[in-house]
């Protein structure tokens, strides 16, 4: 007799490295830059703000790192959903190339802080396999491993189906591509190393204290508090899928989707050796394919896909993902899961990052489910911006994104959204040749 449903429905990560709140402190009266929001994003950007000497006050409503930054599932992939072609097609090919090239950039940078600072977060840099249903996708994957290669120098290669359980014990996928530039780290322990350096900086970190306005322009900036109200020169928002009312301008171009996790009881070594021989990371080329990795101590398997839900805590959404678990491993029938959770990523409707201003508010969001790589670079990178050094600009300063039509914060189309894209991925599957 098994259990379906988890044993705790907070993440896996807190048992390490839990959410704390910081020591209570007056907030200062004024600063040269406050950043909303205390995750990846605002901590990185504080941390290059507070070293170039600027007063940098963060502000976070929660507990710094509450937000999706202590509940992902640490895969360092830097993903873009859009493709090359369709890149090219959407902002020429210079930019296409610049965005192409950044990924790999921000790869790398995102590498050499946790090796420079010291950071303590079980970082391996250990490859992703990615796999595909069917021989045409499998040749598509091919084809994009080749452009990585020649184009970025990315050790990156093809894995057709009869090598495939080398790299993930599944005959589910027809092969997929390997890719050495991508690994895993743990996500809590990471937010809590960022932090401590940023506070080691010396920015000034506040957790419980809401924003609630944000008044003024360039220059001269009131922001409205929980906790009472300060001047500022500039405004970062930093506040991702977690945005509330105070960012109504951001709130109606960028929309949360859940994304949750389970994470199993920890398996025999010759499970894990038979499922995940080379401890890679694991992606796929579906519309709403799963995510999924070792646990750093190499015994669980974390795996991650979208939730329809939009309130409370349902058992059935972690039915569902314990079912594709299953398909994918047929031995784990049995499998009891130790942890099931969920959080928020941010969509824009272009399903492109960015750093943008508008009336004088600097933003840094919309890491469209990949900001463990995305957001430590765009928020330094708006850091940068706001620090006025016009060579570090990104790829990603664009204009604003697109408002989404018939919406205000609540987003009530995603269930049928996420049941099409649940369809079209049937269809996909039944069409391929398999
Ligand atoms: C289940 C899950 C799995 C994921 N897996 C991966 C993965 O494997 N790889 C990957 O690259 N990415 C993954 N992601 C995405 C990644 O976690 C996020 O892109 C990243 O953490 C975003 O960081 P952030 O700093 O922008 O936002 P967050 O960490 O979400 O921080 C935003 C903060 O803003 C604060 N805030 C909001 N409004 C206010 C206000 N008015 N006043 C004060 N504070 C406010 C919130 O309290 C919150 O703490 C996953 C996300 C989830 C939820």
């Amino acid at each position: 007799m098994t259990t379906p449903a988890a044993a705790r429905n907070t993440p896996y990560w807190w048992e390490d490295a839990p959410p704390r709140p910081l020591p209570e402190r007056a907030l200062p009266k004024s600063a040269d830059v406050v950043i909303v929001g205390a995750g990846y994003a605002g901590l990185s950007a504080a941390l290059t703000l507070a070293r170039a000497g600027r007063a940098v006050t963060v502000l976070d409503r929660m507990n710094p790192g509450e937000g999706a930054s202590s509940r992902n599932g640490g895969i360092t992939s830097g993903n873009i959903r859009l493709g090359f072609d369709q890149l090219r097609r959407r902002y020429g090919e210079e930019r296409a190339l610049a965005i192409e090239a950044e990924g790999k950039t921000a790869r790398e940078f995102l590498r050499d802080m946790i090796r420079a600072e010291g950071l303590d977060c079980d970082f391996q840099q250990t490859g992703r396999f990615y796999g595909v249903i069917g021989a045409r996708e499998y040749e598509a994957a091919a084809r994009s491993a080749e452009n990585l290669h020649r184009k970025l120098g990315i050790e990156s290669f093809a894995v057709p189906h009869a090598e495939q359980r080398r790299y993930v014990g599944t005959d589910y996928y027809r092969g997929g591509s390997v890719r050495m530039d991508i690994g895993g780290l743990h996500p809590a322990k990471f937010h809590a190393e960022i932090l401590r350096i940023t506070l080691a900086a010396g920015a000034s970190v506040h957790s419980g204290i809401a924003v609630t306005g944000i008044e003024g322009d360039k220059g001269r900036f009131r922001v409205v508090t929980s906790g009472g109200e300060l001047a500022a020169r500039q405004v970062l928002v930093c506040t991702n899928g977690y945005t509330d009312g105070a960012a109504p301008y951001l709130r109606r171009r960028l929309v949360p989707v859940r994304s949750r996790m389970i994470a199993t009881e920890p398996l025999t070594p010759e499970v894990m050796d038979r499922l995940m021989p080379r401890r890679m990371m694991v992606g796929e080329g579906k519309v709403l394919g799963y995510y999924y990795r070792p646990s750093p101590d190499g015994r669980s398997i974390l795996l991650g896909g979208r939730d329809a839900t939009q309130s409370g805590d349902s058992a059935h959404p972690t039915i569902m993902l314990r079912q594709g678990l299953i398909e994918l491993f047929p031995e784990l029938e049995g499998v009891t899961l130790s942890h099931s959770w969920f959080g928020n990523v941010a969509m824009h409707q272009d399903m492109i990052p960015r750093i943008f201003e508008h009336k004088g508010l600097t933003y840094a969001t919309g890491f469209c489910g990949s900001g463990v790589v995305w957001a430590p670079w765009i928020g330094n990178r708006a850091a940068l911006k706001l620090l006025g050094d016009d060579a570090a600009r990104s790829a990603f300063d664009m204009r604003p994104p697109p408002f989404v039509p018939l919406y205000a914060g609540k987003p009530w189309f995603m269930p049928p959204l996420i049941q099409a894209y649940r369809l079209q991925d049937r269809i996909a599957l039944a069409r391929a040749q398999r």
